[in-house]
């Protein structure tokens, strides 16, 4: 491991990622550290394919509140609920590290940081180096070195350790590893016997975004399966019945989840038909 996170209870703007030789401020959310382990120190030169992008240098320390980047409210005028606003463009420029990240849990189970990285080094079989951050509540943030790499997990969806469904979704500005926050994921979906005249990428896309937010069109599906299904990466809410058909100009197409267990009666995730106590008895 190659990263390690120093000086953890400090303001953001103090908190400071150090990998290999490089220093990266810590992004803007909630972080609950692990107990504390020596940092190992890299013994090893990073390697030669490993990407130097959106690695930005140490921000210089400027006051956010006088350039009204940063504005402090209170909600209903009280100073025990401190409300900070942030300026979209400063977000955006403190996201760059990360928006190419993902977030994972273990569905209804928590692992430690060394299991999961443990797991993840296991399953993934990656040719580049990733990094993972532990964020509290059995979430992980997961940075990859390579495009390919992340691309390379995403088209493995499902992923199972320990017998339970690894939950994977984009990492985004506003997400907060609170223990209530909803668990979304990436899922492949079929859509089955669709239309041939409908096998394209673009209106593929447009199909995913009636399903979930669009992630990825299967195009080797869209050669190899032309006809039995069209097959689509998107995110879904689990906490929420999943779509099940899709109309197009008035046709219904069946969709599938692949490797997620879904009712087919209520729709919801984690249940089978035989467990589910929305069904009459
Ligand atoms: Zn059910």
């Amino acid at each position: 491991m190659y990263q390690y996170i120093v000086n953890v209870k400090v303001d953001n703007s103090d908190c400071v990622i150090i990998r290999s030789t490089v220093c990266v401020p810590y992004p803007s959310f909630t972080f609950r550290p692990k107990k504390p382990t020596p940092p190992e120190i890299p013994t090893e030169q990073p390697s030669p394919d490993r990407r130097e992008t959106q690695v930005p240098v140490m921000r210089e320390k400027v006051d956010l509140l006088a350039q009204k980047l940063v504005r402090i409210k209170h909600e209903q005028d009280n100073r025990l609920f401190p409300m900070l606003h942030v300026d979209k463009d400063f977000i955006d420029e403190l996201s760059v590290p990360w928006k190419d990240a993902l977030i994972v849990k273990l569905s209804g189970n928590e692992c430690g940081f060394d299991g999961m990285k443990r797991n993840l080094d296991g399953q993934w079989g990656l040719a580049g180096e990733f990094d993972l951050l532990d964020i509290g509540n059995g979430f992980f943030v997961v940075k990859f070195n390579s495009e390919e790499d992340k691309t390379k997990v995403i088209k493995g969806i499902p992923w199972d350790i320990y017998g339970h469904h690894l939950l994977i979704r984009q990492w985004t500005q506003t997400f907060n590893a609170k223990p209530e926050t909803i668990e979304k994921t990436m899922s492949w979906v079929r859509i089955v016997s669709l239309n041939l005249v409908y096998h394209d990428e673009s209106f593929l896309w447009a199909i995913a975004s009636a399903i979930g937010i669009p992630i990825e069109v299967d195009l080797d599906a869209l050669r190899v399966e032309r006809g039995r299904f069209a097959r689509v990466c998107v995110e879904i809410d689990m906490n929420k019945p999943v779509v099940r058909s899709v109309g197009i100009n008035g046709e219904w197409y069946e969709v599938q989840y692949e490797g997620l267990c879904v009712c087919q009666h209520c729709s919801c995730y984690g249940h089978c038909l035989r467990d589910c106590t929305y069904r009459p008895s």
